[in-house]
């Protein structure tokens, strides 16, 4: 994709501090970190987000985030690590290459949880049904 940052970045025509590379998946440090060592882990292909890209791309891309999600807790001392996807605007994605964050988490890094809702009553019946439906299930 022409104008695709991460596509720059895989073609190295824009700079990126990488940790990793195979084949098909590349790794590399995000320029704004939640936490120093907040990694990107992308497919090499340009896909959009999660629904457009192939399964076997997608398994690829999360094997790498394992690994690199190792290194990272290892040689950052991380006490533990989020790993997240953004999909679509709404879920604040603002680069739509696929990526993955991989951010290493501390005790003391002070970072809340997102808030957390309440269910109605009969209302958790009526989701989980909606989505079993969608799933034929
Ligand atoms: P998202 O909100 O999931 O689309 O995340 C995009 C991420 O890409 C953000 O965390 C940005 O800080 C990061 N980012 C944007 N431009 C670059 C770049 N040139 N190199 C590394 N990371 C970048
Ligand atoms: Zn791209």
């Amino acid at each position: 994709m022409e104008n695709c940052i991460f596509c720059k970045i895989i073609k190295g025509e824009l700079p990126s501090h990488k940790v990793y590379e195979d084949e098909n998946t590349l790794a590399f440090l995000d320029i704004r970190p939640n936490n120093p060592g907040h990694t990107l882990v992308v497919p090499k292909d340009h896909f959009e987000n999660i629904y457009t890209t192939p399964d076997e791309t997608l398994a690829r891309t999360i094997l790498s985030a394992k690994k690199v999600a190792v290194a990272i807790k290892n040689s950052l001392d991380a006490d533990g690590i989020n790993i997240g996807m953004n999909n679509e605007e709404a879920a604040g994605q603002v680069i739509f290459h696929t990526h993955i964050h991989i951010i290493p988490r501390y005790k003391t890094d002070g970072f809340k949880h997102w808030p957390q809702k309440e269910y109605k009553e009969g209302e958790a019946e009526t989701i989980a049904e909606k989505i079993k439906n969608e799933l034929g299930e």
